[in-house]
């Protein structure tokens, strides 16, 4: 006979969807032509972040972490007064396809903590992060920008954003530069964070699942794999497939924290190798460094930067077997392969609607009717995680290799 729960699973399980989710965007400019991310671009406004992610990415959840901006704010606003967005009762905006969720980052500098360090806040409507902006006023010199240093202590603004029934994940945990890895902690996130108002883990695009699990810490929080996009192309150049119900607030709240059957499925990024900070190098000449020279064995100079794996090297200490994990594949954007350039981006586009849906739906021989060959075969390629790559470092991003 069988239980009621699992019956209850059961049907759980029938009405739980696949969606794709990227949830850390930039805004490049707020409705007034003001600079919110000034190094992102002047075209990465709100709404054309709706547009994009709903008309041609095909993600169908999508936080911007510049939402505590009061500019911002009134943007959503307005297309809500003009009906082109609405509220949703279990939290999120919708706007045609895609729902949004309001969400900030924030540079924390602690005195607990060796340097500033990155977080993503969530929240589920916009009368909370209307609250959370006041509250930030008197903890930051300016909330119209983007990332800016917050006055006060990590676990006080995990309390706040727990108070306002919202979300808090660390951003790009192992980046070099203003992470928890990189350069909050000695060993361990409690130096610093409260582990059990942590939400999520955020990856950042030097690292990925099974890098992570080297710390053992990690091993309770669900992964996330985010763009960071400060373009409008590089929205979804990582992201994740969710079960859920639907998107919204709730649901990704649900599925970080795996309730009744929401999980990620599997997160899509870029390979490791790809990022920015994969290996150490130095500043000056980009010569590869073993993370124990204390100059570049190449130019001499001092400036060295200490890649993702090397740092990730150092803090391991997991002695358990590797936690289940929904598996990590290595992907990127159409407009990295080689041989597809904009033109034919944009034929790709005009036949199969989204790019979501050429990454992951439209069969080979469907592709070689608008592109080479060639091509076919790398998206295909790219769909199963299979590129190669040269790995990037110092601040430079690696490369796809041209395989032929
Ligand atoms: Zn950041
Ligand atoms: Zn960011």
């Amino acid at each position: 006979m069988m239980s009621a729960e699992h019956k209850f699973q059961e049907k759980n399980d029938n009405i739980l969807k696949s969606y794709f989710a990227d949830m850390h965007i930039h805004i490049g400019r707020d409705l007034y032509n003001h600079p919110v991310k000034i190094t992102a671009a002047k075209n990465l406004t709100l709404t054309n972040v709706l547009r994009e992610s709903s008309r041609r990415k095909g993600i169908n959840l999508i936080g911007v972490i510049d939402s505590q901006a009061p500019a911002v704010q009134q943007e959503i606003k307005n297309l809500i007064k003009e009906g082109e967005a609405y509220e949703l009762e279990d939290g999120g905006i919708r706007f045609e396809h895609v729902i949004l969720l309001l969400g900030s980052e924030i540079e924390v500098y602690d005195d607990e903590c060796q340097g500033p360090l990155h977080v993503l806040c969530y929240f589920p409507t916009l009368a909370k992060i209307e609250i959370f902006s006041e509250w930030l006023t008197t903890r930051m010199k300016n909330i119209t920008l983007s990332s800016q240093r917050y006055y006060g202590t990590a676990k006080e603004l995990q309390h706040k954003v727990k108070e306002l029934a919202g979300i808090f994940i660390p951003a790009h945990v192992f980046t070099p530069f203003k992470s928890l890895y990189g350069k909050g902690v000695k060993s361990s996130l409690k130096e610093i964070l409260d582990p059990d108002l942590i939400d999520g883990v955020e990856l950042g695009l030097s690292s990925d699942t099974e890098m992570a699990d080297q710390i053992e810490e990690l091993h309770d929080y669900t992964f996330v794999s985010n763009s960071d996009a400060h373009s409008l192309p590089k929205i979804a150049r990582e992201y994740q497939e969710i079960l859920m119900k639907e998107p919204s607030f709730k649901e990704f709240y649900y599925a970080l924290h795996q309730v009744e059957g929401r999980k990620i499925q599997r997160n899509f990024g870029m390979n490791p190798q790809l990022g920015k900070y994969h290996t150490t190098v130095c500043v000056d000449c980009l010569e590869a460094l073993s993370p124990r020279d204390d100059k570049c064995t190449s130019c001499g100079s001092k400036k060295i930067v200490k890649g993702v794996f090397d740092r990730i090297k150092e803090l391991a200490n997991a002695q358990e077997e590797i936690v289940s994990r929904p598996p990590y594949i290595y992907q990127v954007p159409l407009e990295y392969l080689p041989k597809l350039g904009p033109k034919t981006f944009e034929k790709l586009i005009s036949s199969f609607q989204t790019e979501m849906n050429i990454i992951h739906h439209v069969p080979h021989d469907e592709l070689i009717e608008v592109v080479s060959e060639k091509l076919a075969d790398y998206i295909i390629r790219n769909r199963e995680g299979r590129m190669s790559i040269k790995a990037g470092g110092g601040g430079k991003y690696g490369k796809i290799e041209n395989v032929d």
